[in-house]
């Protein structure tokens, strides 16, 4: 075969037929050690997932993502609107660590660790393995006549599938809105909080479609992650891989010949690594986009080769340099590249967590005011706005650091700052006639909290030019 031939196979897509339609994947259920150690990363992850909006630090939901309230918690540690820098700082570290995650081993992320696998493979799949039988059952079912033990068989599967979207379309609305919003939402009547209720139903259809009709289109064709595999990957990249060199020439088993003697490989053409694969791929013809890395097809292949007496490993987790040269993992310049802007960039992040303040004052002249003049004295009015992350409750006082400068008339008295909570308020700078000569002057407002400094910030004041 030349080159041209041997790629022929990326011009078709696995899921869609000649005529263009889509062919629906029966993947054979999986075992294995792989499928073994991922069940438990997965349900390790299901129940972080399910749990984390319901668990609390000093009364704090663990994790938070409250988009319209601009009120974000992570690990109980809440972030304002004013820490969205250290949000761009994360984002920034999480693109690079996933760059350099890939480049290293691949698309790992996607069948370990990503929920729309997890939930696919472990949660959905499972019910229907449940339901309709191991693949070649589903696929005679997939063609029998619409009887009674089929319709049973798919309204119960259907409800079962709607029934665990509506619990993933709670608990992702208990990421965005926090728990307790939540079960507001739950417990009383639809009529009072239609918005929420309407909101459940959208996520609950959203969820369901994804899982129960579109399942690996997400993978090969919407997640963006998915299409950038071929400009992050490498031929030291580490990816689930067929060992051809090992494999070719594939010849069906036949106990009684000695294969390597007759020119066949290890690869007895038992189609096995194809009947697995969830995204309907043959693994044989090198690494494919579609490709998640879930390592089902190296269990089924394992499976094969010890029933058939030869060595395990046929299929593994090796990069395409180390088939072709029998080399291990190579630290390259990119990937030495990529590990030290990760380094620093996380120690920027570390820095910036440590050094971020629990306070924040911000104080604007308010708004289309300049000065007024009254028995010699220049008044300026201002609007300060306080932020307090920490969980204290503050009495506020306003004084300026230069008394002889003029003085502060706070217009609410009592100025009351709870805890994880913003302020806007309104106060007054008086100042003596001559006090401003030159029209504007910077002075500093300092910020009592109970009796103690907590933040000092600049005010401009403008008077008359003399
Ligand atoms: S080729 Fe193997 S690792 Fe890749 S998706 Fe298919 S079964 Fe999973
Ligand atoms: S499971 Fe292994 S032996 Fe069977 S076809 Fe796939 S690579 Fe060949």
């Amino acid at each position: 075969m030349n080159e041209i031939e041997e790629d022929e196979f990326r011009n078709r897509i696995a899921t869609v037929g000649e005529d263009g339609k889509r062919l629906w994947i029966f993947p054979k259920k999986p075992s294995g050690k792989f499928f073994n150690y991922r069940k438990i990363v997965s349900y390790g992850l299901l129940i972080f997932l399910f749990l984390a909006p319901h668990l609390r630090v000093n009364g704090k939901q663990l994790i938070l993502f409250n988009l319209l309230e601009r009120k974000f918690i992570i690990f109980g540690k809440v972030f304002w609107p004013q820490d969205l820098w250290l949000f761009a700082l994360t984002l920034i570290i999480g693109v690079v660590f996933v760059i350099l995650f890939t480049i290293i081993y691949g698309r790992l992320f996607c069948g370990w660790v990503c929920p729309q696998t997890i939930f696919m493979e472990m949660i959905f799949r499972r019910i229907e393995y449940w339901i309709e039988g191991d693949y070649t059952h589903q696929k005679k079912l997939a063609k029998a006549p619409w009887n009674r033990d089929k319709i049973l068989k798919k309204i119960a599967k259907h409800s079962i599938f709607w029934v665990i979207s509506f619990l993933i379309a709670n608990t992702f609305l208990a990421y965005i809105i926090g728990s307790d919003e939540l079960w507001k939402i739950q417990s009383s009547p639809i009529s009072e909080h239609l918005g929420g209720f309407i909101a459940i139903i959208i996520f609950t259809t959203v969820f369901y479609i994804v899982f129960s009709r579109l399942r690996e289109q997400v993978c090969t064709t919407i997640c963006p992650y998915g299409r950038l595999q071929g400009v992050l990957l490498d031929g030291n990249t580490m990816v689930v891989a067929y060992n051809y060199i090992r494999g070719e020439n594939r010849a069906k088993f036949n106990k009684k010949e000695e294969r390597a003697t007759l020119g066949k490989g290890d690869c007895i053409d038992c189609n096995q690594c194809v009947n697995v694969c969830p995204t309907g791929i043959d693994i044989r013809n090198g690494t494919q986009l579609e490709c998640v890395n879930c390592t089902a097809c190296i269990d089924a292949c394992d499976h094969m080769m010890d029933s058939v007496g030869l060595q395990k490993g046929l299929i593994g987790f090796q990069s395409e340099n180390g088939i072709k040269t029998g080399t291990k993992f190579q630290w390259t310049r990119r990937v030495k590249s990529y590990t030290v802007l990760l380094i620093v960039l996380f120690a920027l992040l570390v820095i910036s967590l440590l050094s971020r303040k629990d306070f924040e004052a911000t104080i604007f002249r308010q708004r289309g005011s300049t000065f007024q003049i009254e028995n010699g004295i220049v008044t300026n009015v201002f609007e300060i706005n306080l932020t307090n992350k920490s969980s204290e409750n503050y009495k506020i006082k306003l004084i300026l650091d230069d008394p002889s400068k003029g003085e502060i008339e706070q217009v609410v008295k009592k100025m009351e700052l709870n805890g994880e909570s913003m302020l806007k308020e309104r106060f007054i700078i008086r100042f003596p006639f001559k006090g401003v000569s030159t029209g504007r002057e910077k002075v500093t407002v300092n910020i009592y909290g109970n009796g103690k400094l907590i933040e000092s910030t600049d005010a401009k004041l403008i008077g008359p030019i003399l």
